[in-house]
């Protein structure tokens, strides 16, 4: 919401004499004096008039989850054990997953409540690198890194995913880098040139690599390096 309406919803005054509030110094957005009456006030901030506090911001949470295999990525299910019961039980109802992992996949999971941010952080068109350790069933042939940077054509979506790098490590071990996070893209990728994924671990979104401290289970809240990374 705009700043001069918010505060005229939050105090006495019209909208109009919010911006001459404003104009005067009188009111501070995160303790700093605002100067843009159509700033847009979203609900982490913090707003103030003459030192007093109009609204307070909610806090935000962003966590990273060394996801377990067999935990659901889901806020709930009636069937399944979910993620969300690995974390401590206020923060539950408050958090979404920022781009999700098949129940049989492992590795970095990033948990939140700020919208905005999980959407630059997984909006196909953003394109974060995802880096996934990868074993397959057969070994895997030499054209594959071709095929998957050329890109693999998905006909249910009628879309060519975008050019990803794979890494022979082994001859059934790999690591891929894939820039969007469509449904069960690297098991899709893998049945595409006739082989299968066998373990799919996460081991980064863009800038945020799992720690390697981090037993399967555990988590952390991200550090604000990691929080800024995300655009
Ligand atoms: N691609 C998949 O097929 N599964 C995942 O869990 C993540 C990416």
């Amino acid at each position: 919401m705009r700043l001069d309406r918010l505060i005229s919803n939050h105090s006495q005054y019209s909208a109009r004499s919010a911006r001459l509030l404003i104009a005067d110094g009188r009111v501070q957005v995160n303790s700093e004096v605002a100067r843009d009456a159509r700033m847009e006030i979203d609900r982490f901030m913090m707003v103030s008039l003459d030192g007093t506090l109009i609204k307070a911001p909610t806090t935000a949470h962003y966590l990273m989850l060394h996801k377990p295999v067999g935990y659901l990525s889901a806020t709930s299910d009636p069937l399944h054990t979910t993620v969300m019961e690995l974390l401590p039980e206020p923060l539950r109802p408050l958090l979404h997953i920022g781009g999700r992992l098949d129940r049989g996949s492992s590795g970095l999971l990033i948990l939140t409540n700020d919208g905005l941010w999980s959407r630059r952080l997984t909006a196909p068109q953003i394109k974060t690198p995802k880096i996934y350790r990868v074993t397959t069933a057969e070994p895997i042939s030499a054209d594959t890194p071709k095929r998957f940077a050329q890109g693999i054509y998905f006909a249910f979506e009628d879309l060519t995913t975008s050019p990803a790098q794979l890494e022979r490590l082994a001859p059934c071990e790999a690591r891929l880098t894939i820039y969007e996070g469509r449904y069960h893209q690297v098991k899709r990728m893998f049945h595409a040139v006739g082989n299968r994924v066998l373990s799919l671990h996460r081991e980064s979104m863009g800038s945020i690599v799992l720690d390697h401290d981090l037993l399967p289970g555990a988590f952390r809240p991200l550090i604000q390096a990691e929080i800024d990374s995300v655009g």
